[in-house]
């Protein structure tokens, strides 16, 4: 029997009703769910599947990369999202709660750094990793290690001047 292009049209008129679509792709799932249960049509199933993805290789290759662009994003947000509450947790565990300076008392987050109570923070985080460990990674590190002993919080300024002035915060020195 072969549809006339009147018949065709209405076809397809009928299954893009939103309704009918639905019905059809749970319709398609269920009958999808319960092939693969039977463990022979299953295996007829995975064949066909791997002969159409290398009669298809362009699809298939478009389809990853939208996956990965799509979880990429996805992946960087979560990611900020963990940096961000990991800074907190270390800066509230070495503050007793609230995070601050422990020189001049600044408490916006984005102003403090962990400084090391004795200096030597540099070859300290390049002894951790060859690279050097910088921001989040040392906040892990500190995380992982139960909150070793040595290390306070700073905002950026104390820190660098505590650096040029002997390890004195020069808040701290008298002119
Ligand atoms: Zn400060
Ligand atoms: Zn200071």
């Amino acid at each position: 029997m072969v549809e006339t292009p009147h018949q065709r049209e209405v076809r397809i008129r009928y299954r893009s009703r939103p309704d009918i679509k639905k019905r059809i792709s749970e319709n398609m799932k269920k009958r999808y769910h319960k092939n693969m249960a039977d463990p022979i049509k299953r295996k007829h199933i995975s064949e066909k599947m791997k002969q159409y993805r290398k009669d298809n290789p362009e699809y298939f290759k478009r389809k990853r990369d939208e996956w990965y662009y799509k979880n990429h994003d996805f992946k960087l947000k979560y990611n900020k999202e963990r940096a961000k509450k990991l800074t907190f947790d270390v800066f509230s565990y070495y503050c007793n709660g609230n995070p601050k300076c422990v020189c001049c008392g600044e408490v916006d987050i984005r102003f403090l750094t962990i400084d090391h109570i004795n200096g030597g923070g540099n070859e300290h985080r390049r002894s951790l990793s060859h690279k050097g460990f910088s921001g989040v990674n040392f906040y892990a590190w500190l995380k992982r290690n139960k909150y070793p002993k040595g290390f306070q919080v700073l905002c950026y300024n104390c820190n660098c001047g505590k650096v040029r002035n002997n390890n004195i915060c020069p808040h701290k020195t008298v002119l």
